[in-house]
């Protein structure tokens, strides 16, 4: 309820950073991170004038120390209006390397501790589900798919079947991807079970050399529906998070074949991504959902009366200092 009261202040387009630590091993003497409040990040910046800070502003600023449960408890309430009907988009963006998967899922060696937001979110969910239970009954079932390519293709097969699936137009039941595997959860156990095979069908296709994952979109879309006990209205909402492909620019003179079709369709779709949410924010009449796959997908639940979440992530690193200006440009041109 509160959140809702903010987001009437506010609007429902919300910008957020987080900065990752550096990694053991890493030197951490030189950090282009120049000074940090709670909702701006200074970022030094070096040119032929000298040394500079070039300051960006965001609803929220989650330093490097920062735990998943903080970042969560700051989310909960966004995620918490799916189950009043509100369709809610959660993205991670930044540049390979910088915590998005981290965020979103959680670290390779996952630990209950170090989960991410899915696993809390559904967690969440289902906790709230219970303590309505005598006024509501809810249905809560997960989708899972992957854009690579401009190609989608469902993550929960059984069989490893690389099936290309299609984006319809007019959602039956609130579906964009209709054949998608549409699996009911109920349990923290169902959900870890179904990660898992999820990050196994993501990884086909990588290679010890070439993670494929780092140049897809993954989203795992929650479906809710609930039925008021007493007067018998049903209510429906979706939340969809999404791990985007790495935003970092690819040297065109450098990559051939497969890689410049790679970059050029991740390119193609995180524009297209910062254009909707862009027109959206500022409330331009039209909204270009129909230049990616992605944006074609999340149409229902990005704009009206959804909410948005996107989470930029950054990298600490001196030599990452023109990447992290171009993705706190993209954050600061959706804000
Ligand atoms: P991305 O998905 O953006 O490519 P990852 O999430 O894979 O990046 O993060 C890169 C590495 O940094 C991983 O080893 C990850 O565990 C680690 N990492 C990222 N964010 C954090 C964090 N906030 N705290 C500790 N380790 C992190
Ligand atoms: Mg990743």
């Amino acid at each position: 309820k509160l959140y809702n009261q903010v987001q009437d202040l506010k609007g429902s387009i919300r910008v957020y950073c987080r900065v990752r630590p550096f990694l053991p091993g890493q030197s951490s003497f030189s950090s282009t991170i120049g000074s940090m409040q709670d909702d701006s990040i200074g970022i030094n910046t070096a040119s032929r004038h000298g040394k500079s800070i070039k300051s960006f502003s965001f609803n929220k600023v989650f330093g490097p120390s920062a735990t998943q449960e903080e970042v969560f408890s700051d989310m909960q309430p966004l995620v918490r209006s799916v189950l009043d009907g509100y369709n809610v988009c959660i993205f991670a963006y930044g540049q390979t390397g910088s915590g998005k998967t981290f965020t979103m899922s959680g670290p390779r060696d996952i630990t209950e501790k170090s989960q991410g937001v899915n696993y809390r979110a559904l967690g969440d969910l289902f906790l709230l589900a219970e303590q309505r239970k005598d006024t509501f009954r809810y249905d809560i079932a997960v989708q899972m798919i992957e854009i690579y390519n401009e190609q989608v293709r469902d993550l929960l097969v059984i069989d490893g079947s690389n099936k290309r699936l299609e984006i319809r137009n007019s959602s039956q039941k609130g579906l964009s991807v209709p054949d998608a595997s549409l699996v009911p959860v109920s349990s923290t156990y169902d959900v870890i079970d179904l990660m898992k095979l999820g990050h196994k069908n993501r990884a086909v296709g990588s290679t010890a050399l070439n993670d494929r994952s780092s140049r897809s979109h993954s989203c795992l879309t929650v479906h809710v529906q609930g039925r008021d006990l007493t007067s018998g209205a049903v209510l429906r909402g979706c939340m969809h998070l999404v791990d985007l492909a790495g935003s970092e620019r690819v040297d065109k003179s450098e990559v051939t074949g497969d890689r410049l079709k790679e970059a050029q369709h991740i390119n193609k779709s995180l524009s297209a991504l910062g254009d909707v949410i862009a027109s959206l924010a500022h409330k331009n009449p039209h909204v270009p959902y129909r230049n990616s796959k992605l944006t074609q997908l999340l149409q229902d639940s990005l704009g009206g009366q959804a909410k948005t979440l996107m989470f930029v992530h950054i990298s600490p690193e001196a030599d990452a200092v023109g990447e992290t200006i171009s993705t706190l440009k993209f954050a600061e041109r959706v804000a």
